[in-house]
């Protein structure tokens, strides 16, 4: 989140915090500041209405509230995930050695048993010394073998919980990389994978194309049907952006109502058949509204394309296709524009 305020509001804001956690008892140390800070500013209504809440309800204001409240608006949940990842892991870990450090004690002494049997057969013994003696002896090997097998356990049961970590952290990776609404790539995968391939593509001198798409007149659905209708649509068009591109493609939720879909290994005409082909799609396919089936007609999305020339940032090439789009836009809309179609300015 950016910081819009001047250096007086900001000095405003130190003046109301400070005071305010040194009366609760709070350090003043950056952490618990920042939760302050967006406090008194009022920046983070959700934060306030929570503080709020607390003040009224007579709570206690105290470090381990501001702690709290840091831990449920400033740290991402993939943090979370790593921390309490890291803390069964050590847990595992701790289990499996104490598991080992007892079953190495059994050995030990089992080593040691075995070694004043050798030195008792080197002596005469009667067959009543010899039958005590391997009465013993299996006696000592079934309890090595107990400690083994409590080992021969422990680790199954380990391997078992890391797998369920594994497990765990894969469908973490996916829901941090995917939009909640739309199951696309979110914009965070987005970015990564275009800093990704554009770094690919100079290396191996490939061609990479970017389109960017907007639905139509968004807004309007929005207006006539309601939200939900909006968030119905949103689906509709990414399910067919998702079932009409496959392989190396990706397809992201740039942001609102707006798509970026990354091309590897794809020249300019290649990308324009994909982009004219989506628009098709898009204005053939009707979706019905829930309630009265009735057709929600005109769904139309304007698509700008541009291709990654060597050198440039992943920014040079977004600005390029987000001007090929307004283009689009300007032209009409349910169109495509090249990047090599936008005039010179
Ligand atoms: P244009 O053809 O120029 O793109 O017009 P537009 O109406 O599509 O564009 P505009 O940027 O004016 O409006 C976009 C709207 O998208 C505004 C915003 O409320 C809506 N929107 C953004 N994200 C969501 C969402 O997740 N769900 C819903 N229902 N609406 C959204
Ligand atoms: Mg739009
Ligand atoms: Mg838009």
């Amino acid at each position: 989140m950016e910081y819009p305020e001047s250096a007086e509001q900001a000095a405003e804001f130190i003046r109301l915090a400070l005071p305010l956690m040194a009366r609760n008892g709070i350090p003043a140390n950056p952490k618990h500041y920042t939760v302050w800070y967006d406090y008194v500013s009022g920046r983070n209504q959700p934060l306030k209405e929570s503080i709020d809440r607390a003040l009224s309800s007579d709570q206690k204001i105290n470090p381990d509230l501001s702690d709290e409240i840091f831990e449920q608006y400033f740290r991402s949940n993939e943090e979370k995930i790593a921390d309490q990842m890291r803390s069964e892991v050590r847990t595992l870990i701790s289990t499996v050695l104490q598991q080992l450090t007892t079953s190495g004690g059994q050995a030990h002494h089992y080593g040691a048993v075995l070694e004043t049997y050798n030195t008792r057969m080197s002596q005469d013994l009667s067959t009543g010394d010899f039958r005590k003696l391997i009465g013993e002896f299996m006696g000592e090997t079934r309890e090595m073998l107990e400690a083994n097998r409590q080992l021969a356990q422990q680790l199954q049961n380990t391997n078992h919980e890391l797998d369920e970590l594994r497990i765990q952290l894969e469908s973490a990776r996916h829901e941090a990389s995917t939009d909640a609404l739309t199951g696309l790539a979110n914009r965070k995968a987005f970015d990564a994978a275009l800093l990704e391939q554009t770094a690919l593509a100079t290396d191996m001198c490939n061609d990479l194309c970017l389109i960017m798409a907007d639905i139509d007149h968004f807004k309007h659905f929005n207006d006539n049907h309601g939200h939900l209708i909006g968030d119905k649509l949103l689906r509709f068009v990414s399910n067919i952006l998702k079932d009409s591109l496959k392989g190396q493609d990706l397809v992201a939720r740039f942001g609102g109502e707006e798509f970026a879909i990354l091309l590897p290994n794809t020249p300019l005409r290649g990308a324009l058949a994909v982009a004219e082909s989506l628009r098709a799609r898009v204005q053939s396919q009707r979706l019905r509204r829930t309630d009265t089936q009735k057709p929600i007609g005109g769904v139309t999305l304007s698509l700008g394309i541009a291709c990654f020339r060597n050198g440039e940032s992943p920014e040079d090439i977004i600005a390029r296709a987000d001007s090929a789009l307004y283009l689009s836009k300007r032209q009409g809309r349910n169109r495509v524009t090249l990047e090599t179609q936008i005039p010179a300015a």
